[in-house]
């Protein structure tokens, strides 16, 4: 139904911005990477990487995924201010599309209390660093914070004065996530009707969901003629979170003949994308999520099935294959060779280097030992589990449990720990509880477990368990995981990689990331 009229709307995916100021979603450089990867094979046209200014960590993935990730242009968040400004720049040179994303608060409320600045003062600045960042790149976005705070009338005239000093892309932040669509819908056609230059930026919108309505306050500004959307993979986020991307994705694509607006979004990458982050941020997605939740799909109802079975359009108005869930299917047996796997990778959409292949192909071996058939599903743990590989202070080298009706659960654990092999015995109340207590001991860990998950890959008896656990030390929350036909050793991995986590973010104690207030 594509025609010529159909508006392209530009995704600007900022997960690994906004979605990582979610509580205890925090990411290392190694699982950002991954992630801005999956996100160029989705094909969002912008990939907000970071606020380089906040931190080492964050700088390094900005700079690392504006070397590595092709497609996509790849933005940093840099407050106002000359050094933050400066600081993105450093980041992103060198890559081949970028772009500077400043912003400013224009509410009293803000510019009273939080930067002790006049409207005035406000607006010269947000020209100044407008035209700052125009010194390094043709790309600027700015947004004026808190904008549905703000009064109208001196919103307006900010965006006139940045998009004269160069911006081209004016972005509407709902900071508090206090909108409603059809208001929002007209702040946004108030912009156009009012800021003369207007024709010169493109509209965005940033909401968040704090009521409930950040995609449909997105889709409200939308079809009042915003052509940028701000928004995150399983809508994850500040408090409530961000508008979600798939929501907005699926919702533009299945009514186009309504909006007459869609988005190049590859959507069949869209299932394994909401896996990759839930996995690697550990939140986990809610069954009864619009698009990616696990019952999204799933009609029950018998009047339903029956429909179903007739003709698919009586009960259902996308289909699961539009957003890449399919039927698992086989794709790797044990006897597959190491070329073979190679080439199954690249067809999934992985290039690898030779040495992430050498590692994924070693542990793709001793899966297939385990389990007879081997599935996509299998393919993306693996891949993501080497790949995003950090350090290990920690590694298991051997694992025995002994449990039963009639038995104290016991387990023997062997670990290497800075390169020394150690070996203890303890007990618990059941397997996990006693191999987690042993390794606590021999790790010596002051973390705590905040929580503990444990879900089949795929179907059978013999599926990989993966096991997903939240540790909380000194005010840090990480996830670990761990995947394997055992649980048992599922579960121990899924500990040490979070024990890992803690000790390398430790080592890299400087990186106390800024807490400062964002949009
Ligand atoms: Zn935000």
């Amino acid at each position: 139904m594509s025609t010529s009229s159909t508006r392209m709307i530009r995704i600007f995916d900022t997960t690994l911005r906004d979605g990582e100021q979610s509580p205890g979603a925090s990411m290392n450089v190694e699982e950002k990477v991954m992630v801005a990867k999956q996100l160029a094979r989705l094909e969002v046209d912008i990939i907000e990487a970071g606020f380089a200014f906040s931190s080492p960590g964050d700088f390094e993935a900005v700079r690392r995924i504006a070397q590595e990730v092709e497609g996509p242009t790849i933005c940093s968040l840099a407050r106002a201010r000359p050094e933050d400004i400066d600081r993105a720049w450093e980041a992103l040179k060198g890559a081949p599309k970028v772009r500077i994303h400043t912003f400013l608060s224009t509410s009293d409320i803000h510019l009273k209390h939080q930067f002790r600045m006049t409207r005035e003062e406000a607006l010269k600045r947000a020209v100044a660093m407008v035209e700052h960042a125009r010194g390094y790149v043709e790309d600027v976005e700015f947004s004026p914070m808190d904008a549905s705070r703000s009064d109208p009338v001196y919103l307006c005239e900010v965006l006139e004065a940045v998009i004269a000093a160069g911006a081209s892309t004016v972005n509407i932040p709902d900071t508090v996530g206090y909108a409603v669509p059809w208001e929002f819908g007209g702040l946004i056609r108030g912009i156009r009707e009012r800021v003369p230059n207007i024709d010169k930026a493109v509209i965005s919108m940033h909401c968040h969901n704090d009521l409930g309505l950040a995609v449909a306050n997105s889709l409200a500004a939308i079809v009042e003629g915003a052509g940028q959307v701000e928004c995150t993979i399983n809508g994850i986020g500040e408090r409530a979170g961000n508008t979600s991307l798939e929501e907005i994705v699926m919702g533009l694509r299945t009514r186009r003949d309504l909006y007459g607006a869609d988005t190049k979004v590859r959507s069949e990458e869209i299932s394994k994308t909401s896996r990759l982050v839930s996995k690697i941020t550990g939140m986990v997605v809610q069954p009864n999520k619009a698009i990616v939740g696990a019952n999204a799909f799933a009609h029950t109802s018998g009047i339903h099935q029956d429909g179903l079975l007739k003709e698919k359009s009586t009960y259902e108005i996308m289909r699961p294959e539009s957003i890449g869930l399919v039927q698992s299917k086989l794709v790797m047996g044990k006897l597959s060779g190491r070329h073979a796997f190679r080439q199954r990778l690249e067809e999934l959409g992985y290039r690898l280097s030779e040495e992430d292949v050498n590692h994924a192909f070693t542990r793709f071996k001793r899966l297939a030992d385990q389990k007879k058939e081997l599935y996509e599903e299998d393919l993306e743990v693996i891949i993501s589990e080497e790949i995003a590989r950090i350090p290990e202070r920690v590694a298991l080298k051997d694992l025995q449990v002994e449990s039963g009706t009639n038995r104290v659960p016991t387990a023997t654990v062997v670990l290497d720990i800075d390169g020394q092999s150690v070996k203890q015995t303890g007990t618990g109340d059941g397997p996990v509880d006693a191999a987690y207590r042993t390794i606590a001991g021999m790790t010596q860990t002051k973390s705590r477990l905040l929580s503990y998950t444990v879900k089949a890959i795929t179907g059978g008896t013999d599926a990989q368990g993966e096991v997903s656990v939240r540790l909380e030390e000194d005010g840090r929350t990480v996830s670990g995981h761990g995947a394997d036909t055992d649980i048992i050793v599922a579960s121990a991995r899924a500990y040490l990689n979070a024990l890992n986590k803690l000790a390398y973010w430790s080592s890299k104690s400087h990186d106390a990331a800024q807490r400062v207030s964002l949009i």
